[in-house]
């Protein structure tokens, strides 16, 4: 299925936040150690700006092994845990950064190093543990008064709430990560952070000053990785707004700065970015060679977004060339990746709500065991005193308690209420494409045994761009939303019916064969083609094309089914649009 996908791109600003990068302007050049602390600072402000020369002085300070205070060899091991999280050893350095909070016994570097474990926790998605270390790190935060250490923190938590798609949050904390940068050092990292947050908000175009703003910034303040990571968002909203070249032109232009920096991170999704401009540009062979240049980049084994788009698009890259052996394995793959993603966004969403219920309940949890506590001893203190007023004081006390009940009551009901929230698409209110693949499986699987059956239909509306283009987004949302509306009329209470991106949704029709299915697709793409959208006075018409596939034919397998589906999909775009093709079985499909 052929959606946009946001997520990983959002990475790209996130290399620039290793650390903060803060570099104090000019400082000298020397030769020899000297000072350690000395020296070890300057290494510790050129790890972004200068990443090479970083290295080249932290290998001198190992090979030289001059004599160290404990505190000196702590801020060592601190800036060894740095540059393996920079070349993405993630376990590595988060054993480090654990040692230093644990035993370094400097608040300065364990608020540091906490601040990049929280980084370092989301990229190997353990997202229970990150968001609940970035509220240890919130309420940390007034006592943190190194100013340096104060920003990372900042930037940390900006961060984690961009990965929990927080996005509002994560724009508050990069302002106030702005607002914190240390006299003298550079505002960079802190503005790449809000034009990530804007990215992944979709808010963000070539022209944005925000994104403007920070280039100028990040270049005049010299900071290679940082403007780098700019120039790879930008790269993406190119690839969104279907403008290949531009992306070509710019990949080349940044390439040699990506290889001097060697992060890795920017590597490979400058690998991939290209790989897709090729594909948009029609140069398959070079799309293919980006695509299988990425998923050797990778480790096998991982899940990772730049898998998951690269088996994309080797898929359709051999679909169109017909070499239907080849597509099926790589679609297998790219499914493999896609239901790790999916359970990956949803793990997000659902950790960051958990750890913030928990921290809560907790909160009150311990408000009402000292309330307990305290009427114990009033009682005691009955015995003796003055019994009037205590026993005033015991009710009132007793109704504090009954309200925090209460309160504890709404918490359990907001955690229900956030656990649907994760099941729904935000524009549509319909069901959200992991939650509907779920549903689709399991509802599968059921009609399986009792051999009953289905038929899956794929909507996508068509020229929908032009929607866009035309009227703008604003009008282009409530077009979806229309559709949506329409839909729902034609369909049973009994009908799944999801949102898979974009303008492209998905229904699973169960107990229906393929001629009422059939009927009911025909019936949809009537209403659309015939009810134009109302929105500020004007009539926007628009068409869908269906695909559609059915049990009776293609089986009970999820992804069999969505494969067929979309292969009629694709058919029914290539015939002409604004009509429904049904797919008899592997390789035959039908028109309506
Ligand atoms: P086709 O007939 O081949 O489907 O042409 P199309 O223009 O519809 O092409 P495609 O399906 O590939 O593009 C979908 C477009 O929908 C791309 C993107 O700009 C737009 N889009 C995706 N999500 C949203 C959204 O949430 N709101 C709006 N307004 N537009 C969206
Ligand atoms: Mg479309
Ligand atoms: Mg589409």
């Amino acid at each position: 299925m052929r959606r946009p996908t946001r997520r990983f791109r959002a990475w790209f600003a996130l290399a620039a936040l290793l650390g903060g990068a803060f570099v104090p302007v000019g400082h000298a050049q020397q030769n020899g150690i000297g000072d350690p602390s000395t020296f070890l600072a300057r290494t510790e402000s050129l790890r972004t700006k200068d990443h090479p020369r970083f290295v080249r002085m932290l290998e001198e300070v190992h090979r030289e092994g001059p004599a160290l205070t404990k505190a000196q060899a702590w801020y060592l091991r601190y800036l060894d845990a740095w540059e393996d999280m920079y070349g993405g050893d993630y376990l590595k350095s988060e054993a480090g950064f654990r040692d230093i909070i644990a035993n370094a016994g400097d608040a300065t570097l364990s608020a540091k190093a906490s601040a990049l474990l929280l980084t370092n926790l989301a990229h190997t998605r353990r997202y229970e543990e990150a968001f609940t270390l970035a509220n240890r790190v919130t309420a940390d935060l007034p006592r943190i008064t190194d100013p340096l250490a104060r920003s990372m923190s900042l930037i940390g938590l900006s961060q984690m709430f961009d990965f929990a798609d927080q996005t509002d949050l994560a724009i508050r904390y990069a302002r106030l990560a702005q607002n914190s940068v240390p006299p003298g050092e550079s505002p960079c990292q802190s503005l790449t952070l809000e034009v990530a947050a804007m990215f992944n908000a979709r808010r963000l175009t070539p022209t944005s000053p925000e994104l403007q703003h920070t280039l100028g910034v990040c270049i005049a303040d010299d900071q290679p990785v940082s403007t780098n990571a700019m120039w790879l968002t930008l790269g993406a909203v190119y690839l969104d707004r279907n403008e290949p070249k531009k992306v070509i032109a710019l990949l080349d232009r940044i390439g040699p700065s990506i290889g001097v920096n060697r992060y890795y991170q920017h590597m490979i999704s400058a690998t991939l970015q290209r790989a897709q401009a090729f594909e948009k540009l029609g140069d398959d062979a070079a799309a293919k060679a980006g695509a299988l240049a990425t998923v050797a980049m990778t480790n096998p084994d991982d899940l990772s977004d730049w898998q998951k788009e690269a088996y994309e698009l080797l898929y359709r890259v051999e679909k169109k060339r017909g070499n239907t052996t080849a597509a099926l394995n790589y679609y297998e793959r790219f499914a493999a990746q896609d239901k790790g993603y999916l359970n990956d966004v949803s793990a997000k969403a659902l950790a960051y709500n958990l750890a913030q219920q928990h921290t809560l309940a907790q909160r009150l949890e311990t408000e009402r065991l000292s309330k307990q506590n305290n009427i114990l001893r009033l009682q005691q203190a009955l015995d003796t005193k003055a019994v009037e007023t205590g026993r005033l004081y015991i009710a009132l006390l007793l109704a504090v308690l009954a309200s925090i009940a209460f309160w504890l009551y709404r918490l359990k009901r907001s955690q229900m209420k956030f656990r649907k929230l994760a099941q729904r698409d935000g524009l549509t209110g319909i069901f959200n494409h992991q939650y509907f693949i779920e549903e689709a499986d399991r509802v599968l699987h059921v009609l399986a045994r009792k051999d009953g059956s289905a038929c899956l239909m794929i909507i996508d509306l068509d020229h929908f761009k032009l929607v866009n283009d035309t009227h703008g987004h604003a009008i282009g949302d409530a077009v979806i939303r229309h559709t949506v509306t329409l839909c729902r009329e034609l369909l049973r209470p009994a009908d799944l019916f999801g949102r898979l991106g974009g303008e492209e949704f998905g229904v699973l029709l169960a107990g229906c064969g393929r001629d009422e299915g059939m009927a009911i697709a025909d019936r949809i793409r009537e209403a659309i083609d015939m009810s134009p959208a109302q929105c500020e006075g004007a009539a926007v018409s628009c068409s869908a094309s269906i695909g559609l596939a059915c049990t009776s034919a293609s089986g009970y397998g999820l992804q069999t089914l969505c494969r067929e589906a979309d292969a009629a999909l694709y058919r029914a775009k290539r015939n002409g649009r604004n009509r429904v093709i049904y797919a008899a079985g592997p390789g035959n499909l039908a028109v309506a």
